[in-house]
């Protein structure tokens, strides 16, 4: 299954000759349009974001100086609910990369059927420049700029790249400060002490963990005979290293910005993190050999997970890629060419809007326990998420094998499709 991309006989590949996020998700919306003969009208529709906002950021340097950056904040698709999707901080947060982003999170909530549409935004900064309470000036005032397009029933941001639950608090006290009362809703991803959900910190890592589970009963594989490659050591491939090596995987490779590490035998992700507290990074940890980033994607490995940044398979490096499985925990680490060559080289690659949806599935939960002010124990979040997860995946097998598609077409296909139907059945205003 899965070995072969469906495109019918006589007819030609999307266009997708640049390794952009935006051309690649255009790339995968055609190509999904196309296989199963969506509308023409939605289709067009679905092609361009409901609304863009690019704002200006000032803000005050702890020396009295003046910075300014740009804002982004974009709303890809509401037509199944209010638009979701996280905030980024990052020096090459472009308008482009935005919208690419806010369109895989339409596909993506709508994969696993939570009722939200898809938005992205962040800053074109970088925040190791800066000081906590320069980035707590930046992030309020770029609340601010972008406070008419949020809210809980138009748009709940959440953390991304760079973004944690403190900046998710700056954000909900500068809305709430603006309403003149507490709007716990308004974002996800905050701490639980102002209407946090348990488990939300985990739950992006728990949801690739469960999705590699499900991948390896249909591939006839064990849990403790695999071997893992993770890059990027963030929210989500830092918990998913530990996740992993307590679940009996061998993770053999991980990295950050500045480098990796690999040890066949497998890496202490405990002993790792120790390090990486004092030092700042996984780089200069005594116990393994020090790799670069591009090796890291090479290693001989059973499952590669990209977990840090888009476009880092490009075609390139796809046919070095030696690993059986790729899972991709980071928003479009695979660029639409190179998936291709992935896929006709029998690789098995589980898409991000499927892969990484268990943080978008518990801010769901963390917006409805918000919404009714009644909490649930972690127990239960991590029940229901597994439940999503799991049903999410065989739904997106099941079509895969039963239409001769790949992974991520499938996906694709039920997620457009779902926001497809959403748009005919209310019709075209006026
Ligand atoms: P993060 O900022 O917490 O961590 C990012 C990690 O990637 C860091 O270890 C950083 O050093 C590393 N990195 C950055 N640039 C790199 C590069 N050029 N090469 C190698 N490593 C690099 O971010 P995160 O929240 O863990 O997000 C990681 C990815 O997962 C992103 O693509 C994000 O969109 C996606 N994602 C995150 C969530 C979430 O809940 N946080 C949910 C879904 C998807």
């Amino acid at each position: 299954m899965g070995d072969e991309k469906k495109i019918p006989e006589g007819q030609t590949p999307p266009d997708a000759s640049h390794d952009s996020p935006w051309e690649t998700a255009l790339a995968q919306l055609d190509e999904a349009a196309e296989l199963m003969g969506l509308a023409p009208g939605v289709h067009e529709i679905l092609r361009v974001p409901k609304r863009s906002l690019i704002v200006s950021v000032p803000f005050r340097m702890d020396d009295g100086s003046t910075r300014v950056y740009q804002g982004t904040r974009v709303h890809h698709n509401v037509t199944r609910g209010p638009a979701k999707g996280g905030i980024r901080y990052h020096p090459d947060m472009g308008f482009d990369e935005t919208k690419a982003l806010a369109m895989w999170m339409t596909w993506k909530c709508a994969v696993v059927d939570i009722p939200f549409g898809g938005a992205k935004g962040g800053v074109a900064v970088d925040p190791r420049e800066h000081t906590r309470a320069e980035l707590e000036r930046m992030t309020r005032r770029y609340a601010s700029e972008i406070l008419p397009f949020i809210g809980p029933e138009r748009d709940i941001p959440a953390p991304d790249m760079n973004t944690d639950e403190e900046i998710m608090a700056w954000i909900m006290d500068t809305y709430s400060q603006n309403q003149g009362y507490s709007v716990p809703g308004v974002v996800t991803g905050k701490p639980v002490s102002i209407g946090g959900s348990k488990g939300r910190g985990g739950a992006t890592s728990r949801g690739v963990m469960y999705t590699i589970f499900s991948t390896l009963k249909r591939l006839g594989l064990g849990i403790e005979e695999v071997s893992v490659a993770i890059q990027g050591h963030g929210k989500v491939g830092g918990f998913l290293g530990q996740l992993l090596h307590d679940a009996g995987c061998r993770v053999v490779a991980i990295s950050d910005v500045g480098g990796g590490l690999y040890k066949e035998r497998g890496l202490d992700p405990e002993a790792i993190n120790r390090h990486k507290r004092e030092a700042g990074s996984v780089v200069g940890y005594p116990g393994a050999d020090p790799i670069t980033n591009e090796e890291l994607l090479q290693v001989d490995c059973d499952v590669l997970i990209p977990a840090a940044i888009e476009s880092v398979i490009t075609v390139k490096n796809a046919d070095r890629i030696r690993a059986r499985v790729v899972c991709e925990a980071a928003n479009g680490p695979i660029t639409f060419e190179a998936d291709r060559i992935l896929v006709d080289r029998g690789i098995f690659v589980v898409p991000d809007i499927l892969a990484n949806s268990g943080g978008v599935t518990v801010s769901y939960f963390e917006w409805v326990q918000d919404i009714q002010a009644y909490f649930w124990t972690e127990e239960e979040v991590n029940d229901r998420l597994r439940l999503i997860m799991e049903r999410s995946f065989d739904a997106v097998y099941d079509l895969a094998e039963a239409k001769g598609l790949t992974m991520r077409q499938a996906a694709h296909w039920i997620g457009v499709g779902r926001v497809a139907e959403a748009h005919l059945t209310r019709g075209l205003f006026p």
